[in-house]
């Protein structure tokens, strides 16, 4: 395939792309509640004769692309799910050149960009050599703990030979997992009045004790260049100011971009919470959610699939591209060996953000991207 009829496509598609963005912005879609979004999806593409299109358990929208037999797929994504909680359809409006939605790039306008790539697949009839699988997944954001991917890649297990999700903007590569472990904290007392039963224990102040304690970890495993982190992100409790607190919690977590830096943080914080307990102190730790790092990824094929995206980006954009970790769905690939990297197919700002934007103009640059992507690997 030549460039120019590359960008002929996406020249004539750019418009389509800007009303698809819009039609799936209307489309709430929180995350574990994104079904809508994803039978929106099938239905657009079996109007251009996509066939066995399906839904899965985990409200994945799967297409495959002569994928049977084949042990050397390559998995096409992009999540339908939003930061916000709204059931409600969102306000989308266009001004000067921009879309403005919450989620609009954060990746409603890439998975729009990635179903129009998939209609130009569908209507020349290619038929991809090893196979393609195009999905619409679920719970990329926050809570949703990936579920759509962790799915997805149960489901092709031993059959994906790379993964790419196109996520945020065309000018981040992200080629590298930072892993997670997320926890709500309680501590429980017997409590009391605060003059009274002065002395008894107090479940704010053993919290705060234990926090301190945790701020005293120095995250130091992993190898050289390791950037392992943590922090607590809420704290609540108490129940009146002349009461000694029965119950306090928080939210914590600890991140890494190497296993050895997560599982380090881990016994870390185990160790903590024991010495506490020994100490007599009532802690209960539950999981919020864990993002495995990356492990067992061959080398140079996680590094020839991150130059190439980097080189790909940089031939239809201007400007650097920042290569970088990040905490995305290629966070499960990498986990199982896969090799995998995330970049996006339109330019914008202010994701998690109600004020969130993207270029319209850049659906085009982000289409023809889309279209490299899928064509090199039909390859
Ligand atoms: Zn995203």
């Amino acid at each position: 395939m030549e460039q120019n009829q590359i960008r002929a496509y996406a020249a004539v598609h750019a418009d389509e792309a800007l009303r698809l963005t819009e039609e799936l912005c209307r489309i709430p879609a929180p995350s574990g509640r994104e079904r809508a979004r994803a039978e929106f999806c099938k239905v657009w593409l079996e109007r251009f004769g996509a066939q066995g299109v399906r839904i899965d358990a985990a409200d994945n929208m799967v297409l495959e692309l002569n994928a049977a037999g084949s042990d050397a797929l390559t998995v096409l994504t992009a999540h339908t799910d939003t930061v916000f909680p709204d059931t409600e359809p969102m306000e989308v409006r266009r001004e000067g050149g921009r879309l403005l939605c919450p989620g609009v790039g954060d990746d409603t306008a890439n998975l729009a960009v990635l179903l129009l790539a998939a209609r130009f697949l569908l209507e020349q009839g290619i038929s991809p050599k090893h196979g393609l699988v195009i999905a619409a997944n679920s719970g990329e954001e926050g809570l949703g703990n990936l579920r759509g991917c962790r799915r997805l890649m149960a489901d092709y297990r031993g059959r994906v030979a790379r993964m790419i999700s196109f996520d945020g903007y065309y000018n981040r590569l992200w080629n590298k997992a930072v892993g997670s472990a997320r926890y709500r904290v309680t501590v429980r007392t017997r409590g009391g009045h605060s003059f009274r039963d002065f002395g008894a224990p107090n479940a704010i102040a053993q919290l705060s004790e234990l926090i301190g304690a945790l701020y005293a970890i120095e995250p130091h495993w992993g190898p050289e260049g390791t950037v392992t982190t943590y922090n607590v992100g809420t704290v609540r409790g108490g129940t009146s100011v002349n009461t000694v607190a029965q119950e306090a919690s928080m939210l914590y977590e600890y991140r890494s971009d190497e296993a050895a830096g997560l599982r380090g943080m881990e016994e870390a914080f185990s160790a903590v919470v024991e010495d506490f307990r020994a100490k007599g102190v009532e802690i209960k730790v539950e999981s919020m959610g864990v993002r495995p790092c990356g492990e067992g990824v061959d080398r140079l094929a996680q590094k020839a699939l991150s130059d190439w995206s980097e080189a790909l980006l940089h031939r239809h954009t201007a400007g650097d591209i920042i290569v970088e970790p990040a905490s995305t769905d290629c966070n499960i690939p990498l986990s199982q060996g896969i090799p995998a990297v995330s970049f996006g197919l339109c330019d914008g700002g202010g994701a998690h953000t109600r004020q969130e934007w993207i270029e319209t103009a850049s659906l085009e640059t982000g289409l023809c991207i889309a279209l490299e992507t899928m064509l090199r690997f039909s390859e």
